[in-house]
């Protein structure tokens, strides 16, 4: 634990979620040398994937659900974040066009949307997953919000609320003869790079300096000197600080070899579609106002999710069945470290071809309008698992001043505007009294199975290593028939 000052030198490494909503937080809550290194140019481009930014952050859009299961301490933080979702809406169409960040000049001002999640059963019956879920939304006194398909009570609530048009936007009904599907009314997505780009811009405004770029952005390593964090940068540069917080996303690992137990870097697999500029059909058939987000055959071996279009007409598709890994030789251990389209030694754009075959049955079965046109991009996103899928926000043992801040575990981007006001109160050592402090403290697993990580075996020869999966061309993007 750090002795906290409002002087306190403090640098945060990594500007993704983690990191620039930490430094937000603690910007507001007094504290005024915050510092963000982060390697990459995440202002200038504004996060925006198509600009050459990977992290998991820096993307298009992320799902925002409010539905945890039995996780109530996960549901009340993203009730609480969806407040501030409407806030920053409310925020940037109040703002004058000079006081946005310029990406969020013009076009489409709005982060966080209200579309609906559409989760389609793959079979005839619904999954115990899904029943499970209702019956604990019933018992949250939630249960309202939620259409099932075959329902009519819900069904006709639906129409009375205007979510009828999203319930079977795919006319699977008609086409195929089934449609096992429940809508919640209460999720949607948000523009991920633009709402990094919006928090950005908030904790500069409350005073947070931000050194970006390969050279004295990145960070080469986290030492110790006289009980104090050293950070060493890329330009030969070190900075002795009262506190680091590494928030490096998947590059965490690698920077706090310690955290390996804990975290394991794996990478989910994105497409996308271009719709064409001249079909009308499709644009308005795909718009955030007529389209959800849709999940397709969760916890029954599909996996796949997808986005309404952009302002850009781009559909973004992911499929999360098998999370790859990528084993390295960092600082004398076997690590999973990224392997991604622009930042890291080893490029790669493509995904391993089950990836891509999955995702062309999810278009061809629920979007059949887009077997035409084709994918038109492939990406690796890397996700930063945690043993439990519980983020990991902690002091490292033994390493005074140094704490960790990561293990998004795929469900971390919804709580940009709130998670780090739970952050703050760790750094400041009342992690014992609080809900979140005692969820997210450093920790081992009891459960041998320990989240599927090391799935690899053996930490680099198991099923999932990407060394050995047969990658997808640009041949394989067109269908088949
Ligand atoms: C495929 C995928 C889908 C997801 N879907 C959802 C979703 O639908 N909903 C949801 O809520 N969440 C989702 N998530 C989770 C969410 O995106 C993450 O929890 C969150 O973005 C992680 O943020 P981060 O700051 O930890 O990491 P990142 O966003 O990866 O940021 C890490 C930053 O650290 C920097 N960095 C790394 N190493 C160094 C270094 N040595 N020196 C300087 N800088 C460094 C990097 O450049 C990067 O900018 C998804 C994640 C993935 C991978």
């Amino acid at each position: 634990m750090a002795n906290m000052q409002p002087s306190s030198k403090i640098t945060i490494v990594g500007s993704g979620v983690f990191g620039i909503s930490t430094a937000l937080w603690l910007a507001r809550s007094g504290y005024h040398d915050v510092t963000v290194l982060d390697m990459q140019a995440t202002a200038s481009t504004a996060y925006d994937p198509s600009s050459g930014i990977d992290s998991a952050s820096a993307d298009l859009n992320k799902i925002i659900r409010f539905s945890y299961d039995s996780e109530v301490e996960y549901q009340r933080l993203a009730t609480e974040a969806a407040e501030m979702w409407n806030e920053w809406n409310r925020d940037i169409a109040a703002s004058p066009e000079d006081g946005l960040p310029e990406r969020l000049r013009g076009g489409d001002r709005r982060l966080w949307w209200n579309a609906g999640l559409l989760r389609i059963s793959c079979k005839s019956e619904f999954s115990d997953f899904e029943l499970r879920t209702l019956e604990n939304m019933e018992s949250e006194g939630i249960r309202d919000f939620q259409f099932k398909s075959n329902d009519e009570q819900d069904l006709q609530r639906a129409k009375e609320r205007g979510w009828a048009h999203k319930l079977d936007p795919c006319r699977r009904q008609e086409r195929l003869g089934v449609h096992k599907a429940v809508l919640d009314s209460t999720a949607g997505f948000v523009y991920a790079y633009k709402s990094c780009a919006w928090a950005q811009h908030l904790a500069v405004k409350a005073g947070v300096k931000m050194v970006l770029g390969p050279e004295r952005g990145k960070v080469t390593g986290v030492s110790s000197r006289d009980n104090h964090p050293v950070v060493s940068t890329a330009d030969g540069c070190e900075h002795v600080v009262d506190l680091v917080v590494v928030a490096g996303g998947g590059w965490t690992p690698s920077l706090v070899p310690e955290v390996r137990d804990l975290l394991e870097t794996t990478a989910g697999s994105v497409v996308t579609v271009q719709l064409p500029k001249d079909r009308n059909d499709l644009w308005d058939k795909f718009a955030p106002e007529n389209f959800p987000v849709v999940t397709w055959g969760m916890k029954q071996d599909k996996e796949v999710y997808s986005f309404p279009r952009d302002e850009n007409g781009v559909i973004k598709i992911g499929w999360r069945k098998t999370k790859w890994t990528n084993f390295d030789e960092v600082k004398g251990r076997r690590i999973s470290v990224p392997k991604t389209a622009h930042v890291t030694e080893q490029k790669e754009t493509r995904i391993p071809k089950p990836a891509l075959d999955g995702i062309k049955e999810y278009i061809s079965e629920i979007l059949p309008e887009l077997v035409p046109l084709g994918i038109s991009s492939t990406k690796l996103c890397w996700y930063t698992d945690s043993i439990d899928n519980s983020f990991v926000i902690d002091f490292v043992p033994g390493r005074p001043g140094i704490a960790v801040c990561s293990g998004g575990s795929g469900h971390g981007f919804k709580f940009l505007p709130i998670l780090m006001r739970e952050v703050v109160k760790i750094l400041e050592g009342k992690s014992q009294d609080t809900v979140y402090g005692q969820m997210w403290k450093w920790r081992s697993s009891t459960s041998p199975t320990r989240n599927g990580l090391e799935q690899a075996g053996g930490r680099g020869d198991g099923p999932s290593v990407l060394s050995k999966q047969v990658m997808a061309s640009e041949a394989d993007w067109k269908f088949g028939y």
